[in-house]
């Protein structure tokens, strides 16, 4: 089987700590890079070597190319991972990657380049049978939106061709709205990303957020690991993920699951993916494709017992996939909180230092954090503490456990997401897998959590 010696990790936090872990059992050596700020982060503390990269801020170091290539070089490492965040969505660095003979544990440029096009990514999703938003065919010109509207249906959604983070995005419930809301949204798009282009979709109403996870070896065989449902969101950043869903049955899983490794065996697509859709009345509706390892790729791992790293770095380095569908056997029930060094009722970032530090433990648990009693957590970068995963053989049992661990969990210094957990994981809707992709924020507005922690 070929494999790597050594990888350099061009990442920090806990997907530096999940890659570091998997690497090591694949009896990979590991090279970490860090900022001048993380000189004492837990990751440079557990690789073999490591390699201080810039200062502080992350286009000077975690996005500073010449200063990664250079630590290729120093150290002999043979491929980079890249997480996610960072360079991980980057075709240039992929390629730049390729000309100094340097693997990329990822998919193709010219795949990080397609998905990463919104506009080519959903035709060319279209085009391997994988259902989509019902929409215009690329950007619209103020004369032609109305007959694009009214063809699919009011209300509808106006979104940047190059939009990104939720930005540019308006809807317009009926033909007066639409003129006002292209042209606002042109204008937001011009301004943030220079381009107006701007292109039309059905708006869902309460759809919920569930995403198909798969493996591809890039000679045409591909697989997928079921859904997860992350429709627990606030700003659309994920809070909560787990798998299965609670909204799918075996079949449409199977179904859905099935339309998108075909996809991916038609697209010879390589490396670890995910697709993500809307869905709303029993249909599913493409919306990206994340052509990278995700932050809830744990709760896939649990109710498959497949690490999805490991898989991910035999790939790259040019083993073809081990796993068959039929190996895929899912198994109970797993939940994820992403707890965050935030105030949990203004979500205010809170760095500093973690005074006292205790993870949960136990049958079942998991716990992927970078943290430990001592850090002083930089106020640089996103504000995850660490991920707590369980698993369940049945929804309820990770349930329950959920809530004894959450009740397990300490940490000290800085405030934490931990009370917005706590408060979910009693609430019925929470319970019995009620919601939409605006259940939090509507739970927010209304005071939920002032109560909760007064
Ligand atoms: P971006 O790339 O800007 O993040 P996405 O297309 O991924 O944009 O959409 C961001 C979010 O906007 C989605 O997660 C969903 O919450 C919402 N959204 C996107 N498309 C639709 C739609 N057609 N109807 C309703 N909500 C949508």
């Amino acid at each position: 089987m070929p494999m790597f010696d050594k990888i350099l990790i061009a990442n920090r936090g806990e997907i530096a700590l999940r890659i570091l872990r998997a690497a090591k059992e694949l009896g990979i050596a590991t090279v970490a890079v860090h900022s001048t700020a993380d000189s004492e982060a837990m990751h440079v503390k557990l690789a073999d070597e490591s390699v201080c990269i810039g200062p502080p801020p992350a286009r000077e170091s975690y996005l500073n190319v010449p200063a990664l290539l250079s630590a290729c070089e120093i150290t002999g490492a043979e491929a980079v991972h890249p997480g996610y965040g960072f360079l991980a969505e980057n075709a240039r660095f992929a390629e730049i990657l390729a000309e100094h003979q340097i693997g990329f544990i990822g998919p193709s440029p010219e795949h990080i380049r397609l998905m990463g096009d919104k506009i080519e990514a959903k035709r060319t999703a279209k085009r391997l049978n994988i259902p989509c938003v019902p929409g215009s065919d690329g950007p619209v010109t103020s004369q032609d939106a109305l007959k694009v509207a009214e063809a699919i249906g009011f209300p509808v959604l106006i979104k940047a061709a190059a939009g990104g983070g939720g930005r540019g995005m308006k809807v317009a419930r009926n033909a007066k709205d639409l003129l006002v809301a292209l042209a606002t949204a042109r204008s937001e798009a011009k301004a943030a990303f220079g381009d107006d282009a701007v292109y039309l979709e059905k708006f869902l109403d309460n759809p919920r957020h569930i995403e198909v996870q798969i493996l591809g070896d890039g000679a045409g065989r591909a697989i997928h690991l079921g859904e997860r449902d992350c429709s627990l969101q606030r700003r659309h950043q994920k809070l909560l993920e787990e798998s299965p869903s609670p909204a799918l049955n075996a079949s449409q899983r199977l179904e859905i699951g099935e339309i998108c490794a075909a996809a991916m065996r038609e697209l010879k697509y390589k490396s670890a993916g995910t697709i993500e859709f809307l869905y709303d009345e029993g249909r599913f509706y493409f919306i990206e494709m994340n052509t990278r390892i995700q932050v809830e790729h744990p709760v896939t791992e649990m109710i498959t017992g497949f690490d999805l790293l490991n898989e991910q770095i035999k790939i790259a380095a040019g083993s073809p996939l081990s796993i068959a569908q039929s190996d895929v056997v899912f198994s109970g029930h797993a939940i994820e909180c992403r707890i965050n060094a935030e105030d949990p009722v203004t979500f205010q970032p809170s760095p500093g230092k973690i005074e006292y530090y205790h993870p949960p433990g136990g049958l079942g648990v998991r716990v992927d954090s970078a943290a430990y009693a001592g850090y002083l957590i930089p106020p640089y970068y996103d504000s995850l503490v660490g991920k707590l995963i369980v698993h369940g053989r049945t929804r309820n049992e990770a349930l329950l456990r959920l809530r004894r661990a959450l009740d397990e969990f300490i940490v000290d210094g800085i405030d934490t997401t931990l009370p917005l957990f706590r408060t979910l994981i009693r609430n019925p809707d929470v319970q019995n897998g009620l919601y939409d992709i605006h259940w939090l924020e509507k739970f927010l507005a209304g005071g939920g959590m002032e109560v909760a922690v007064a």
